[in-house]
């Protein structure tokens, strides 16, 4: 008999893992050894997720005599970089319509240069031979709700404008593309997403930038960085690493003081089925493979694996009081069980068929205008980059190219954007901060659940340019 309700979600979730699908893995890589004694060389990475790892390539792919160092406290692509959604977006921006809204006219040359950007990871790909599954599938936005049709539209047109490559699909073409009774209609993105493996993409650049000689310590947290004659040192339990610059690459977790008012961590969580049988996986259809997205303000992202999983995230966005960040954080029940109930509203043939094998979470650095800030510290020493927001697998690429032009003082098309010198607005203190984040997401779901009415709090964060998103 087959359970009902909650029970089915309990069920359904009773033996998932509390732990990232993509991690878990028994070809992870070995551990490389944690700093013993000093060091001193030309960079000093503080971070070993995607933004440290690129920094990394690319500072010996510009200047291969240039010694690097790489320092991360736990072990490379184990946080956000190695449990994500696997969505690797051209845009900058958190997409177009954020970037168009705060940066202008500056957004074409932003889309061209991250087209540019993802083009150049597809190619970083096949020159490392970095095996991480990817698939340029794009992605398919879809309206569950009457009024997301109309912003479908909207968001089309735009699309176009700027001369992408996407697809309007009324209800019968959507679901016929993939197999849900929610669609109404969708929005293709045929080229700008590629879908990807997240944590054999942190392995594969770990590995690429070890046999390019950078010298990475695994479980060695950087616990201080201070100007030191005419460089940096950054303070380990281990030792001390002395450079001439540094980039500093660890994520929601900044180390300096200043960046801490620009940044929330965040806590996004995810969902893995079993691989599915071949009955399952046809009932979706989904021959095309795209990531998927749904329209709302609270939206779930969803894709299938090479191995036939459908990995189901998104949806609660969930802040703690005075920034708190702690592995306990990372299982969130209520979150699953939600999860698990959206999962199967959206995919009613598959209720009681189908299980979950991983349920976990992982933070996000969130800031007021969703997409990354950049600047430097101790005297232009130390270049940082963060705020990705959830979206931040292509783009950290692009933030470890501008971290190496602000640390070799050079004007570039990158540092010229206003994208680049400028900062979010900050968030307030606490308990203003999580107040004011408590009152912004109860906002967001009742505008969701009107018709996407947004009421007057939402409207005053729009007019200042102030936002809460993953
Ligand atoms: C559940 C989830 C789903 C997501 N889905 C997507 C998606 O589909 N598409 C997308 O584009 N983005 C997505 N994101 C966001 C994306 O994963 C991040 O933007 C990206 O991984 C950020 O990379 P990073 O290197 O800045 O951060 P991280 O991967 O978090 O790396 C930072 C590293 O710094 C280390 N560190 C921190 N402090 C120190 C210290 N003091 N000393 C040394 N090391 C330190 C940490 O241990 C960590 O390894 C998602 C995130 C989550 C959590």
């Amino acid at each position: 008999m087959r359970a009902k309700g909650s029970n089915l979600w309990a069920s359904a979730l009773r033996d998932a893992a509390p732990t990232p699908y993509w991690t878990d893995r028994l070809d992870r890589p070995v551990a490389r050894e944690p700093l013993s004694g000093g060091e001193s060389t030309d960079l000093v990475i503080i971070g070993g997720g995607y933004s440290g790892l690129w920094t990394a390539l690319l500072a010996k792919e510009r200047d291969p005599h240039r010694d690097v160092v790489l320092v991360e406290a736990g072990l490379c692509g184990d946080a956000a970089s190695g449990r994500n959604g696997g969505f690797c977006s051209a845009s900058l921006t958190h997409g177009l319509a954020n970037g168009a809204e705060r940066f202008g006219a500056e957004v074409a040359r932003l889309e061209r240069l991250g087209r540019r950007n993802l083009h150049e990871i597809e190619q970083t790909l096949d020159r490392y031979d970095i095996a991480c599954d990817w698939e340029r599938t794009g992605e398919l936005s879809v309206a569950v709700e009457d009024y997301q049709v109309a912003d479908l539209h909207t968001a089309a047109e735009d699309a176009l404008d700027f001369g992408h490559d996407v697809r309007l699909l009324g209800r019968d073409e959507v679901q016929a593309e993939v197999h849900s009774p929610t669609y109404l209609a969708g929005l293709w993105d045929t080229e700008r997403v590629a879908m990807v493996d997240p944590a054999r993409l942190a392995w594969g650049l770990r590995a690429a930038a070890i046999r390019l000689g950078v010298r990475v310590y695994e479980h060695t947290p950087a616990v201080k960085i201070v100007r030191d004659g005419s460089g940096i040192a950054v303070f380990t339990p281990f030792g001390v690493v002395r450079a001439r610059h540094g980039a500093l690459a660890t994520n929601a977790y900044p180390l300096l003081r200043r960046l801490r008012r620009y940044l929330v961590p965040v806590y996004d969580y995810a969902l893995m089925t079993g691989p599915l049988t071949a009955a399952q996986r046809a009932s979706l259809g989904w021959d095309n493979r795209q990531g998927l997205g749904d329209m709302a303000n609270q939206f779930h992202y969803y894709r299938i694996t090479p191995d036939n999983r459908v990995l189901f995230g998104g949806y609660d966005a969930i802040y703690h009081f005075g920034n708190r960040i702690h592995s306990d954080l990372e299982r969130r029940s209520a979150t699953f069980e939600k999860l698990a109930e959206h999962f199967f509203a959206t995919f009613p043939q598959l209720k009681g068929e189908v299980t979950f094998s991983h349920a976990w979470g992982g933070v996000i650095d969130t800031c007021t205008r969703f997409c990354p800030f950049f600047g430097t510290a101790l005297d232009g020493r130390l270049a940082y980059a963060a705020g990705y927001t959830g979206l931040g697998v292509g783009a950290t690429r692009f933030g470890g190219q501008v971290m190496l032009d602000l640390l070799a003082g050079q004007e570039t098309e990158r540092t010229r954007l206003r994208f680049v010198r400028s900062k979010p607005l900050p968030f307030p203190p606490e308990p203003l901060r999580s107040a004011g984040i408590a009152i912004t997401r109860w906002s967001l779901a009742r505008a969701d659940a009107q018709q996407g009415r947004r009421n007057l709090w939402l409207r005053a964060l729009d007019r200042a340019g102030l936002g809460f998103d993953s």
